[in-house]
This record gives structure tokens, C-alpha cells and sequence, in this order.
């Protein structure tokens, strides 16, 4: 139990002992080995595949835990705050949710269970483009129909865990930009085997990373993808992976709050042992005072999560929720670390501390799954009514 944990109720807690047990299995040498090969941690992933974790979200009628978003939240946050690393495999919890939703019943019948029962990967998610970016109706790759298939080509970049995965969550575009009256029509989602498409028309390539995180880019080459695997309507894709978009941002936020709260752990322990002057680095308020700041600023951060997950579970629109949460977050987090590597002075750069790979890990949420400005940006525009951007 952390030094905060006591003041704080915090829900789910059967669910967090028993992942911190898991977790206990997988202790700081499992995950600055693999750091260090950028390997991927099947071990850790398996275990909790089998323990049922990842599919916290699949509904029981599909061989799935059937449990609400903040007992998922509850997971990834108690991986993180135990000096894991849960981006190997968070997405297998959410990207489900866009079969979920928008699949029609003979697909979710075909993959949900498999997927619940772990005998099937749904990992990743190919959105991201190079020449796009955050642009997303931007997309350039195309899938064209052609009898019962589609043919898809194009590239994409950062689709993390490919290598990991069996299926892919992709958007394409089926109609051209120029043929479509709104730029967000006209897009596709695609479920991809990826068993059977490597070598046949799909490439995957790693990309290394400042952290161990699996990422890789896309090449799709005449890749023929069968027409039953279209989710929902062809054109109406952009507004499907809109709807998944929610879950993701107070999932990864939550993993934020777990990493913050392990660098807070971090820094006050050793701000309570390391003597310097002949007395506690800790006596200093210099030393106090940012810790206690990135404490505050956690557990404000923390209560939004929780203000966008009661809204996501009572149905109500939680986007501005959301997006507050995962940005407010990833800043507790980032400061968090911050303060951490300062208060461990040089050793805080040590590899055997681990607080220079979380501090690396944690720094990706600023920029994905959506980055600061695009949150600023969705605030400005549709919460304040300030003129549209872009
Ligand atoms: C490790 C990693 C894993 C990822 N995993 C996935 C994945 O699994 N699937 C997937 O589809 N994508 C994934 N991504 C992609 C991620 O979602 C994007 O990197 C992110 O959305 C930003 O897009 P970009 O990199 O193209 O940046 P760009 O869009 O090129 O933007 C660059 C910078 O400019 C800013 N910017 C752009 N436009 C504006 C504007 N109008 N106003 C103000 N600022 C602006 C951005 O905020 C950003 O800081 C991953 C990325 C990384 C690094």
C-alpha cells in the first residue's frame, strides 16, 4: 500500500489487490530487461489474458467479464502504478469495443469469444498515417471494392503492436476526399487478419522508440481484405472510431494516474531515506514542495478520470470529460516524473531505479493517443464556442 493510499477510497478494490498481485510476478527486473532489448512482454501479457484482465470490457454473453469501464480503468491503472507497463496491451481491451458497437451479430459472435478466451489478439489499430497525422480524414489509404473483397493500399505509421496482434482495427477510405460533401464521410473500418495477410499484400516493419513500446509502421499492397469484414456501413467508419475514442482517453488517463502516483510513491520514499547535510533530503521544503504539488495536482486530475468515467457509465456525453481527463493526466504524470527524476538527483538516472523508464514511458501521453493542443483545440471549439481552427 502506497504512503497515499490510506487517505483515499478507491473503487474496485478486490480488482486492484489481485492485479497488484499479478503484478508482483513481473517485479522491475522483468521490465528493465525488456526495456533494454525493446522486447515485448509476452509472459506478462499471457498472464493477464488468462487471469481475464483484457477482457474486462467483453460482455459475459460474449465469454467476457462484463465489467464497467472503471473496473477496466481500475486494471490499467494498478499495472502502471506498480511499475508496469500496460501500453503492451491496453488497446485489446477498447479496440473491441468498435466490433462491439458497430459489428454486425455474425462478427461478434465469430471473434468476441475468441477474443475473450484469449485464442485471438485484437491489438492494434491502424489510424495514424505519415503524411496526415493528426488530420485523420486526411488518410490517403484506400480500399477499393472489387467483387467480394476490398483491395486496400497505403501505408500507415505508429500502428503499435502489429507484430503482437492477429486482427486489425483499420480505417481506409472507400470514397475519395474530393467525392465526399464532409471530409469525415466517405471513411471505412476494416477488421484485418493479419495472420492471413502478411506476405500477402501487408508489411509490417518495428520502429524504435525512446521507450520499449512495440510500434511499428504498415505497408498495405493490393492487400485483399474479404467484404464481410467491413464494420457497419461503408463511409460511416470516421464516426465509429470517434465512438471508441472516449473509452481510450479515460483508459490511458487512468494509466497516467497510476504511473503518477507511483513516481509520488518513488519520490517520497526516497526523499524520507536519502541523507545529504546529515538529515533527510525530505526535511527540505524544496524537496516537500513539488512533491506535494504533483500530489495535488494527480489527485485533481484523478477526479476528473473519475467525473468522466461516471458520465461514460451513465450514458451521458462525456467527451469534454474525457479529453479534460486524459490531458490533465498525462501533465500529472509528466510532472510527476519530473519531480521524481529531481528528487533522486543522478541516480534518478539510473537504470536500476526505473524512474528514468517511466519517466520515458509516461512522456508518450502527451502526444497519443491525441495530443495536448487537439484536446485544447476540442475545447476552445466545442466547449467555449471559439472560432474553429482548422
Ligand atoms: C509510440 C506511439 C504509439 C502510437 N500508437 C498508435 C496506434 O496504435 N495507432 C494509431 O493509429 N496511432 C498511433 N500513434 C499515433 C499518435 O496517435 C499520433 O502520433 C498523434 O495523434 C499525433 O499525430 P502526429 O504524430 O502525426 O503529429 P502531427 O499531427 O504531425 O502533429 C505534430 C505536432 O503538431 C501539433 N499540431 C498539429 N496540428 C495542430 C493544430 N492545428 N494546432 C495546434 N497544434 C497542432 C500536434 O499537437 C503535435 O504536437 C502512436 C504514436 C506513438 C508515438
Amino acid at each position: 500500500m502506497s504512503a497515499h493510499g490510506h487517505a483515499v477510497d478507491e473503487e474496485h478494490g478486490a480488482i486492484r489487490e489481485a492485479v497488484a498481485r499479478l503484478c508482483a510476478e513481473f517485479p522491475s527486473e522483468y521490465w528493465r530487461k525488456l526495456d533494454r532489448e525493446q522486447a515485448y512482454p509476452s509472459a506478462f501479457v499471457q498472464a493477464l489474458t488468462e487471469a481475464g484482465y483484457l477482457a474486462a470490457l467483453i460482455p459475459e454473453a460474449y465469454g467476457g467479464a462484463g465489467l464497467p469501464l472503471s473496473a477496466a480503468a481500475v486494471i490499467l491503472e494498478e499495472i502502471q502504478r506498480q511499475g508496469g507497463n500496460g501500453a503492451a496491451c491496453h488497446a485489446q481491451m477498447y479496440v473491441m469495443g468498435t466490433v462491439l458497437r458497430h459489428g454486425s451479430e455474425a462478427q461478434k459472435a465469430r471473434y468476441l469469444p475468441e477474443i475473450a478466451a484469449g485464442r485471438l489478439r485484437l491489438q492494434a489499430f491502424g489510424v495514424t498515417e505519415p503524411t496526415s497525422g493528426t488530420d485523420t480524414t486526411a488518410l490517403k489509404t484506400f480500399a477499393r471494392r472489387d467483387g467480394d473483397h476490398y483491395v486496400v493500399n497505403g501505408q500507415k505509421v505508429w500502428t503499435s503492436r502489429a507484430e503482437h496482434s492477429d486482427l486489425m482495427v483499420l480505417l481506409a477510405r472507400t470514397t475519395p476526399r474530393e467525392q465526399v460533401q464532409k471530409r469525415t464521410a466517405g471513411l471505412s473500418v476494416f477488421l484485418v487478419d493479419m495472420r492471413e495477410a502478411r506476405g500477402n499484400g501487408l508489411t509490417i516493419r518495428p520502429i524504435r522508440t525512446m521507450m520499449n513500446h512495440a510500434t511499428t509502421e504498415v505497408f498495405f499492397d493490393d492487400l485483399r481484405v474479404p467484404a464481410e469484414n467491413l464494420i457497419g456501413e461503408e463511409g460511416q467508419g470516421f464516426r465509429y472510431i470517434l465512438s471508441g475514442m472516449n473509452a481510450e482517453r479515460i483508459l490511458i488517463a487512468a494509466e497516467c494516474i497510476g504511473d503518477a502516483k507511483w513516481f509520488i510513491d518513488r519520490a517520497t520514499a526516497y526523499a524520507n531515506e536519502r541523507s545529504v547535510f546529515g538529515r533527510p533530503i525530505g526535511q527540505n521544503q524544496g524537496i516537500q514542495f513539488p512533491i506535494a504539488l504533483a500530489y495535488a495536482r494527480m489527485r485533481a486530475a484523478e477526479l476528473m478520470v473519475q467525473e468522466a468515467t461516471r458520465r461514460y457509465e451513465a450514458g451521458q456525453n462525456c467527451g469534454a470529460e474525457a479529453n479534460m481527463a486524459k490531458m490533465l493526466a498525462a501533465d500529472a504524470s509528466n510532472e510527476a516524473a519530473n519531480v521524481c527524476i529531481q528528487t533522486h538527483g543522478g541516480f534518478g538516472f539510473a537504470e536500476e531505479y526505473d524512474v528514468e523508464r517511466k519517466f520515458r514511458e509516461t512522456r508518450l501521453y502527451q502526444v497519443a493517443p491525441i495530443s495536448t493542443n487537439l484536446i485544447l483545440s476540442y475545447l476552445a471549439e466545442h466547449v467555449l464556442g471559439l472560432p474553429r481552427s482548422f
